[in-house]
């Protein structure tokens, strides 16, 4: 009954945030054909699944990634990396569980018998249809989505219990679990009146974790907070080398003069601006403006000695990511997401050299992006090096 209400009350928010904002879509910024773009992509994916080069590759949960040649399930039923010649990763693109505004505190040290990934694959046996050769989040059936709706509400208010297995602890052991050496851990400032300050609890947790140097610290501010500047410096001086901005969670479009301002004084800092690319497709309709890959070239151009990573390769915008991709030295491409078609063509049509491994745990199991990388990389192990790890260490020198 408790949850019954809980829900309606959820719902009732979302309504009311989408109903607000929908009226805000600039047209000039989003058009009708850009709309029925994202229409068109999802629909091609669908008929292209399977007869890309390496054929279907749909599994049944993480645990179903055991068919392949490079993991196997242990005594307990984890999935472990059990090839010997893989390159121990480094993942630029990690979350923890996130409380904010009245929710209360997680306990982020904390270790639990499984990690409820916000896909969560594993939960039946067999696990979920599990489909490497579409761009991830088409894995999500419709109760899915809106249990993640529910989760993030629950995230503001009560509390959430998979966020309560989002842990810096279950991120390591599953690191452990598939080979993973390093895993950024990124933060997102979301504007909110207090409770909003995530790079700040997550840099104390990895301080006080058994292995700080397993992570790298991630920073975020938010344009309409008047104190950025010195938040960014004081995450900066903790050890911050990325800073995580979020065009559609944070309502704001990349080339904003506040946004610019931030960009340069990550140059200054020597952080490396991390930011969400493109439409993921499971946002409300209304964010898609923030995201159109137009809007990241001017931050490019005119930052030529900031380096930018954009998360997810631009989703399912990525063939506009690959211009920017192939035009601009400063940007670099998170892979996370991708198909196993795409992510082939993303390494020979804009090249392996910024191409950057990252996950976006706890949203899906760290194995679901390394089997991607493994099946694509099968035959060149110096693009699987550069990929897994090596662009990595460069961005990060
Ligand atoms: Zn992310």
């Amino acid at each position: 009954m408790r949850n019954f209400s809980r829900r309606h009350v959820g719902q009732l928010l979302l309504l009311g945030l989408s109903g607000a904002a929908t009226a805000c879509v600039d047209r000039s910024r989003y058009s009708e054909e850009d709309a029925a773009g994202l229409d068109a992509q999802r629909e091609a994916e669908r008929l292209a699944s399977g007869r890309g080069p390496f054929g279907p590759q749909r599994y049944r949960g993480y645990r179903g990634l055991a068919e392949l040649p490079w993991f196997e399930l242990d005594g307990t039923d984890r999935l472990r990396l059990v090839a010997d010649d893989v390159p121990r990763a480094i993942d630029v693109h990690a979350h923890l569980g996130m409380s904010l505004l009245f929710a209360p505190e997680l306990d982020l040290q904390r270790r639990t018998p499984r990690v409820e990934h916000l896909l969560d694959c594993d939960r039946a046996d067999p696990g979920c249809a599990l489909d490497l050769d579409v761009y991830i989040n088409s894995n999500f059936q419709p109760a899915d989505l809106r249990g993640l709706q529910y989760d993030a509400v629950a995230r503001l208010l009560w509390g959430s219990s998979a966020s309560e297995t989002h842990t810096l602890a279950n991120l390591r052991a599953e690191m452990d679990d598939v080979g993973v050496e390093k895993a950024a851990v990124l933060p997102i400032a979301f504007g909110l009146p207090f409770g909003d300050d995530l790079a700040e609890r997550w840099l104390d947790a990895i301080s006080v974790s058994e292995t700080p140097d397993r992570f790298i610290r991630g920073a975020s501010v938010h344009l309409g907070d008047d104190a950025w500047r010195e938040k960014l410096g004081a995450q900066a001086a903790r050890g911050a080398r990325m800073v995580k901005l979020h065009p559609a969670g944070q309502r704001y479009f990349p080339d904003d003069l506040r946004a610019m301002e931030i960009y340069e004084e990550c140059g200054r800092l020597g952080l490396v601006v991390f930011l969400h690319g493109g439409r993921a497709g499971i946002e409300p309709e209304y964010a898609h403006q923030f995201t159109m890959m137009k809007g990241y070239e001017p931050m490019l151009a005119e930052h030529p000695d900031v380096d930018f990573v954009l998360g997810h390769a631009g989703a399912r915008d990525v063939e506009d990511a690959m211009v920017l991709g192939r035009r601009y030295q400063n940007a670099w491409l998170g892979i996370h997401g991708q198909g196993v078609t795409v992510l082939d063509r993303l390494t020979r049509e804009v090249g392996p050299e910024r191409l950057l491994f990252g996950t976006d745990w706890p949203f899906y199991h760290l194995a679901a992006t390394l089997a991607k990388v493994l099946i694509v990389t099968d035959e060149r192990p110096d693009v699987r090096h550069a990929i897994l790890r090596g662009n990595a260490e460069r961005l990060l020198a």
